[in-house]
């Protein structure tokens, strides 16, 4: 059975490449009726951030993204959280030592750092490794007695992997295919920390065996990892996973990889939900608070490195978990769009219920001092959706359906209102008077053949009335606004006009 997994370390809020890899690990566990497991890498400490757990899991929530297990959601293969299977890694890392496959390593930070220098002297760098190891300071040249006395001192010591020399490493990766490794290249790196935890390559590697993870799905920035991961199930004697390393997101421009920092700068979110950092009290903007729909993001992200082999663009969660396929995952880089994005914004905007919109559309309406009846607003909003993408522009669009213009927009007043068009407005007040039938096709058919019988222009009478009804020379209809308002309000806005 097909088993993945998103597995964030809760070191800051989740960005929408980190986001990206969840909602491709759910797709895939969709298309194959397996199962999304949430794990939270929790193991260094240092980087821990305060509520960053939370806001990943919210995130999710938001995204519609849910997981099968994971912290709140337990299954045969928990705790969830790496920072609660402490035992387990010291369990896996003690086999490692018995086979012959990880040592102590007792060097201290400042022999290491001596070590450094001098090969920086040398124009190298230095690395703990095949090549070096037996001359530095590890249980590697100590007897059986000689370590004992050592761990029995308390010493200091770190337990690294001991790589294979002269080694060629084969893997398949599911969308970069044939890859291969010398392990001259490789060093030892740390299992486990002095800190008494294990560090990430550790966990990682045991709890994907532990939970019976078929496929990683990650960012290609673990890439460079895969040498010593698939070294380590080597070493524990252990069937490897199918691997599968997504592209990067790149800046808009091209040039770079998409960062934390850039949404500030580039004056679009990068992350899914406001971020507020709990040291700088600094809020970072999200997408949900921006006003963009869920399936705006997922759609969004789902086609930022995926397609289904046509030009479809627009997928439900749904629809994507059924066509997702890792082979047809892009090896390049792909360039965030944000206009892209407020289009796709655009299209589930208007895919919502329009009660919806409508509840979400009262609070601005009362702040606005307006009181109207639910049905009207909803008339309001079904007619000028069309022109939005984010609720919070309904106001600017609609709110001469609910108040009279206090001005009139200069460049309209000058291209619509003529010499004679107080007189002419005059004229259509007594039309407007003599109608009896408000309604939008009647009135629209009165006023037309009024204009017809008067010989005039169509613009000569319907741009002044557009400027009174609107303020400007925009809008829906002007018979339909007209009409929404009512002939007394319509008679009165023209009469302001005209004043
Ligand atoms: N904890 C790692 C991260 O934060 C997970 C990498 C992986 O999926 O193996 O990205």
């Amino acid at each position: 059975k097909v088993r993945v997994r998103f597995a964030p370390s809760p070191t800051g809020p989740l960005h929408i490449g980190g986001l990206r890899t969840a909602l491709y690990n759910y797709l895939f566990a969709k298309k194959h009726n397996g199962d999304f497991l949430l794990r939270i890498e929790d193991t260094d400490q240092n980087r821990f951030v305060e509520g960053a757990e939370e806001y990943i899991k919210e995130s999710l929530t938001w995204c519609n993204i849910s997981y099968d297990e994971g912290p709140e959601k337990p299954g045969d293969c928990g705790p969830y959280k790496q920072s609660e299977r402490k035992d387990i890694y010291e369990e896996y890392v003690d086999k490692l030592i018995d086979n012959g496959r990880a040592y102590y390593a007792f060097d201290t930070a400042e022999e290491l750092d001596a070590k450094r220098k001098e090969a920086e002297k040398e124009g190298t760098k230095f690395s703990y490794g095949p090549k070096n190891r037996d001359a530095l300071n590890n249980s590697l040249s100590l007897s059986l007695e000689e370590l004992k006395e050592r761990l029995d001192k308390n010493d200091d010591y770190v337990i690294r992997f001991k790589t294979e020399a002269h080694k060629t490493l084969e893997f398949h990766d599911e969308i970069r295919g044939y890859i291969e490794v010398d392990t001259e290249v490789l060093d030892d790196k740390i299992l486990f920390k002095s800190d008494g935890m294990p560090t990430y390559h550790l966990a990682n590697i045991v709890d994907d065996h532990l939970m019976r993870i078929t496929h990683v799905i990650r960012g290609e920035e673990w890439l460079p990892s895969l040498p010593l991961h698939v070294s380590l199930y080597q070493a524990f004697g252990w069937e490897v996973p199918k691997f599968a390393h997504l592209p990067l997101i790149l800046k808009p421009s091209g040039k770079g990889k998409l960062s934390k920092r850039d949404g500030d700068q580039l004056g679009f979110p990068v992350f899914p939900i406001e971020w507020k950092d709990p040291e700088t009290g600094n809020v970072s903007a999200g997408y949900r608070e921006e006003g963009y729909l869920p399936e705006t993001l997922t759609n969004m992200l789902a086609l930022l490195g995926w397609n289904d082999g046509t030009d479809q663009e627009f997928f439900s969660l749904e629809e994507m978990s059924q066509k997702f396929e890792l082979t047809r995952v892009h090896k390049s880089g792909a360039k965030f769009d944000p206009e892209k994005t407020e289009w796709f914004q655009h299209h589930y905007l208007q895919e919502r219920p329009a009660g919806e919109l409508v509840d979400q559309f009262m609070p601005i309406l009362e702040e606005k001092g307006v009181k109207a009846d639910k049905s009207y607003i909803e008339e309001v909003v079904k007619t000028i959706r069309e022109r939005a993408t984010f609720v919070s522009e309904f106001w600017e669009l609609s709110s001469f359906y609910f108040k009279a213009p206090t001005a009139f927009d200069e460049k309209s007043a000058k291209k619509a209102w003529k010499k004679d068009s107080q007189e002419w407005m005059r004229a259509l007040i007594g039309k407007l008077e003599s109608i009896e039938d408000f309604s939008q096709s009647n009135v629209q058919s009165e006023v037309k053949d009024w204009i017809n019988t008067q010989d005039l222009g169509f613009g000569k009478i319907m741009q002044p009335l557009r400027l009174s009804l609107v303020g400007a020379m925009q809008g829906p209809d002007a018979f339909h606004i007209a009409t929404s308002i009512g002939k007394a309000e319509t008679i009165s806005r023209l009469n302001f006009a005209i004043e």
